[in-house]
Formats: structure tokens, C-alpha cells, sequence
């Protein structure tokens, strides 16, 4: 066991209420601080992972307990927990027809009560924003519509977003798998950048075994919902490799899961400079 640990995972599995099994138990800690990789292929169950780790899906078996806070399945904990959690996702889930610093200004909505976010929020919460997107060098941008933004750029408002919250840790789901092997480094390496200066432990998930060994302190290999690797980054043998890519698929879905087709508007967005058209894209469920 990590005895600094911020988070500490303990024989937790998930199974989703269609039957698949997305998590085996496992159990493992982060630090404070730490850059961790889950590296693994689509369906080993790093997206599943990451969202446990901030209450959005919760455990069917074991716990997640948040080092001087308490277990994450308890409101109180949850909520404060959230607070100084920032995530990072794929599709950035930014809003293309505000600028990039009211995007980035969302990230500070959790500071205020709900009635306080229905007025401008104070300058002193404009200025960490701008300070935000200063720190991933996207200052000059700061009143472009995101949608005139390139596909890294986006992301980096992204990550801006993320930092707003002035977080203890930052969960990043896939964060560069739509952007082109150049922009990914950019975007990884700016993330790991900020996160070793100011101090913020990150769980990062990824598919590509080469950013994974250039960015991470400690890489957690999956495969079919195990754990099946947990080395420092310049551990990650040929035959570790293998182990967490030679495993066999994950268990098949249920019909309802494969019943998942492309979303309209997901199919009909353009490319991007910067995207990479081979990225996953996300599902919607046909009713
Ligand atoms: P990864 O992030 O490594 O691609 P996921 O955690 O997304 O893996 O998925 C792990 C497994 O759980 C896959 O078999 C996937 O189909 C399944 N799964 C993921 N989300 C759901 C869900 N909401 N309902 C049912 N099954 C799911």
C-alpha cells in the first residue's frame, strides 16, 4: 500500500446493469503529485476507471477513499472531492460558440453557490481564468469562439478549463486520441508540464504505449478490466506491452451496447487542423 497516497482504490469492480463486467476488482493508490498513465487498448476499462475516481460511475464492489476526506461514496466527500477535481476529455465537451475564456470561466462555477453562477462571475475569477489559458499559451485567444479554435487548441482550453479549478488532481479521459500524433505530444507535454510545476497529480488515460512512456511517472497496464501492469514509466517491458495488447477482447456487449451507433451530429462535424479523423467518436443509444 502507498501510505502518501491522495486516493486509494480498494478491491473495487464495476459491472454495469447490462452485465458486462467493465471493472474485476482491483485495488491501487495515487500520490499527490503523480503522473499516471492507464495505458491500454479500447474497451480495458480505463474510461470506467477514471470515472469512478470522480463519483461518475460508482462502484458495484469495494471503495474509493479520498486520503483526509473519507469514502467518495458519501455525498459530503464527493462534493469536495469534485471541487478540487478537474477533468479532461476527449471531446473536450467545450461550448464552440463562447470564447475560450468563458469556457475556461466554468471551470471556477464550483467556487460559487448556484444562484451566484446565474450573475457574472467576479474579475477575480476572470483573472485565474485568463491566467489559465496564459499557462497553455492561448492569452492572444482568449476572446476567439472556440469553434474558430484548431482541434489542440481546443484542447488546451481544455486543460485551461481544468487548471481553473485550481486542482489537487486532474483526470484526463483519452485526452489526445483526436488529435494528430503532433498535436498529442504537444497537448501531453504541456499537461505534464503544468502538472510537475504546480504540484497537481494526474490519471491520464491513453492507447499509445510510446506517449505513455514519455510522459508518465508510473504507467497501470489494463486488459479485460484487470490491472495487469503497474510500473514506473521506464519499466514498460516489450513483454508488458504485450501482455496488456495480446489480451483477448473484452466480453462481448450486451444487445443494448450493440445497439451503439455514431451520433448525427458527431458523424457530421468536419475535421479539424489538428484532429485526427480516426479517433473514436462517442455514442449515443438508439432508443
Ligand atoms: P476503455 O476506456 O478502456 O475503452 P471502458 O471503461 O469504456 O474501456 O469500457 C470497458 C467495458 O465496459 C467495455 O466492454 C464497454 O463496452 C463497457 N461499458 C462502458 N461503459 C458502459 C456503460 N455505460 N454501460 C454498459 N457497458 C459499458
Amino acid at each position: 500500500m502507498i501510505e502518501e497516497a491522495m486516493l486509494h482504490i480498494t478491491g473495487m469492480g464495476v459491472t454495469y446493469p447490462n452485465g458486462v463486467q467493465a471493472l474485476k476488482p482491483i485495488t491501487l493508490a495515487f500520490r499527490p503529485g503523480e503522473f499516471v498513465v492507464l495505458l491500454g487498448r479500447s474497451g480495458a476499462g480505463k474510461s470506467t476507471l477514471l470515472r469512478c475516481l470522480n463519483g461518475l460511475v460508482a462502484p458495484t464492489e469495494g471503495e474509493v477513499r479520498v486520503d483526509g476526506l473519507g469514502r467518495l461514496s458519501e455525498p459530503g466527500v464527493l462534493r469536495h472531492h469534485r471541487r478540487r477535481t478537474g477533468m479532461v476529455f476527449q471531446h473536450h465537451h467545450l461550448i464552440g460558440r463562447l470564447a475560450a475564456l468563458s469556457n475556461v470561466l466554468t471551470g471556477r462555477l464550483g467556487y460559487h453557490s448556484p444562484w451566484r453562477t446565474l450573475l457574472p462571475l467576479p474579475r477575480a475569477d476572470r483573472l485565474v481564468a485568463l491566467e489559465c489559458l496564459d499557462h497553455v499559451g492561448l492569452k492572444d485567444r482568449a476572446l476567439t469562439r472556440v469553434d474558430e479554435l484548431s482541434g489542440g487548441q481546443r484542447q488546451r482550453v481544455g486543460v485551461a478549463r481544468a487548471l481553473a479549478q485550481e486542482p489537487a488532481l486532474i483526470l484526463a479521459d483519452e485526452p489526445v486520441a483526436s488529435l494528430d500524433p503532433e498535436s498529442a505530444a504537444e497537448v501531453l507535454k504541456q499537461l505534464r508540464d503544468i502538472c510537475t510545476a504546480d504540484g497537481i497529480a494526474a490519471v491520464v488515460s491513453l492507447h499509445q504505449v510510446d506517449l505513455a512512456r514519455r510522459f508518465a511517472d508510473r504507467i497501470v497496464g489494463m486488459a479485460n478490466g484487470s490491472v495487469v501492469a503497474e510500473v514506473a514509466s521506464g519499466e514498460l517491458s516489450k513483454a508488458l506491452v504485450d501482455e496488456i495488447y495480446r489480451a483477448p477482447a473484452a466480453p462481448a456487449p450486451s444487445p443494448a451496447v450493440s445497439r451503439i451507433r455514431p451520433g448525427p451530429a458527431v458523424s457530421a462535424q468536419a475535421k479539424l487542423p489538428g484532429e485526427n479523423p480516426k479517433a473514436k467518436k462517442p455514442g449515443v443509444l438508439i432508443p
